[in-house]
C-alpha cells in the first residue's frame, strides 16, 4: 500500500482495463476508480475490450470509456502511454483479448484488483480477495486504505454499489461482513439504494421479459437425477429475437429457484464461439469444471467458460461431463 501511495502522488497517465463482456461490477469498479483518480488531476482512461450493456448507460464516465473492438488504435495508444495500468475483476490476461499483450508490453506499473480465483502472477502490485464480494467492495477498501474515500461523491458511491449489488444479486449470495459495512458507508453518502434496484433489477424490456418466457418455456432441460438445469440459445434464437449484450444477463439463474437444483448452465452461441456460464448452490464447485472443460474459470458458484463448437456440439460436452461431475458429490435434497 505504501508504495501505491507513493505511485499515486504525482499526477500520472492511467488506464483502467476490465474484462471482455463487462458485467456490473467491471464497470462500476473501473468508473469509480476512475472518477477518484480524475480528482486527483490523474489522466485516466477506461479500456473496455467490447461494448457494455445499455442498463449502465448511467454510471458516471462511461461515455468516455474507450471500447477497444470499436477503437482499436485508441486503446492501443492508452496502453502505450501508460504509466500506470488498473487492472480490474479479472484474473488471467486472456480476459481482455488481444489488449492482453498491450499490458504484458507496457512498462507501466501494473496494479490487478480482483476477486476471482486463481489470480495470474502478471502484475507489480496484486491486490486479491478471493472472499469478497465484488470488485466494487475491494475498490471501496482500497481507496479507504489509500485514505482517498474523501472522493467519493454520491455518483461514485452508485458505481460501487452497482458492483457489488450485481456481484451478489442483491445480496443473495457471495455475501461477507464487510461487504453490508460498505453498503452503510456508501448509503451514509447519500447512495439511493432504491433507485438502483429499480434501474438495474426493474428495467427490463419487453423483449428481454418475452425472450427469458422464450428460454423458460422452449429452451430449458432439467435433469433432476443430477439437479441440473441447462438453458440453450442457438444463432437462430440470436437472429429471432435481435439478442443483444446485456438480453441475456441473468437468465442462468432461474433455474437454480427450482427446488432442489443444484447446478445451472446457459448456453449461448455467439458469432465465433459458444460461451458458457454456470451458477451453483453450495459445494459444488463451476470453477473447477470451466477451467478443466471449457477454457474459463471464475468463482465456485458463479463461472464461465467458452468452446469452439457449435451450440449441439456444446450441449452434448457439458451432457457428458455432468453425471462425471455431479456423481463426485454427495447430493442432497434441498432441506
Ligand atoms: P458470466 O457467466 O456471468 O459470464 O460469468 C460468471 C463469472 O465467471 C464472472 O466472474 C466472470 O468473470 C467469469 N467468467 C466468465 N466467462 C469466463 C471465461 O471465459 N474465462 C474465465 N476465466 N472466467 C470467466
Ligand atoms: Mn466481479
Amino acid at each position: 500500500m505504501d508504495s501505491l501511495h507513493q505511485l499515486l502522488r504525482q499526477p500520472a497517465n492511467v488506464v483502467i482495463v476490465t474484462h471482455k463482456n463487462p458485467d456490473g461490477d467491471a464497470l462500476g469498479s473501473s468508473l469509480a476508480l476512475a472518477a477518484v483518480l480524475t480528482k486527483l488531476r490523474h489522466t485516466v482512461k477506461v479500456v473496455l475490450p467490447n461494448d457494455f450493456p445499455p442498463l449502465f448507460n448511467f454510471l458516471p464516465g462511461i461515455d468516455n470509456a474507450i471500447i477497444g473492438e470499436m477503437n482499436p488504435t485508441e486503446a492501443v495508444e492508452a496502453f502505450e502511454n501508460a504509466e500506470i495500468i488498473f487492472c480490474l475483476d479479472f484474473n488471467s490476461l486472456d480476459r481482455i483479448d488481444r489488449f492482453g499483450l498491450d499490458v504484458m508490453a507496457s512498462k507501466a506499473t501494473k496494479v490487478l484488483i480482483d476477486h476471482h480465483l486463481d489470480p495470474e502472477p502478471f502484475a507489480d502490485h496484486i491486490i486479491s480477495k478471493t472472499t469478497a464480494s465484488s470488485t466494487a467492495e475491494l475498490i471501496y477498501d482500497f481507496l479507504v486504505d489509500m485514505k482517498l474515500d474523501t472522493y467519493i461523491d454520491v455518483q461514485i458511491a452508485e458505481a460501487i454499489y452497482t458492483g457489488i449489488l450485481m456481484d451478489t444479486g442483491s445480496f443473495r449470495y457471495g455475501t461477507n461482513e464487510r461487504v453490508f459495512e460498505v453498503a452503510a458507508a456508501l448509503k451514509r453518502l447519500g447512495m439511493d439504494d432504491y433507485l438502483l434496484q429499480i434501474r438495474l433489477f426493474n428495467s427490463m424490456t419487453e423483449k428481454q421479459l418475452k425472450l427469458l418466457g422464450h428460454c423458460l418455456a422452449n429452451r430449458m432441460d432439467l435433469i433432476s437425477e443430477y439437479q441440473t438445469g441447462i438453458i440453450w440459445l442457438d444463432r437462430n434464437d440470436y437472429k429471432e429475437w435481435a439478442i443483444g449484450r446485456g438480453d441475456t444477463e441473468g437468465i442462468v439463474n432461474y433455474i437454480l429457484m427450482v427446488r432442489n437444483m443444484k447446478m445451472a448452465v446457459f448456453i449461448s452461441e455467439q458469432q465465433n464461439v459458444t460461451k458458457l456460464s454456470f451458477r451453483s448452490k453450495g459445494n459444488i464447485n463451476v470453477q473447477e469444471i470451466c477451467s478443466k472443460y471449457f477454457n474459463g474459470g471464475g468463482h465456485r458458484n458463479a463461472s464461465g467458460g467458452q468452446m469452439k463448437a457449435s451450440v449441439q456440439d456444446t450441449l452434448a460436452k457439458v451432457r457428458e461431463i455432468i453425471p462425471l461431475t455431479m456423481n463426485s458429490y454427495q447430493l442432497q435434497h434441498d432441506q
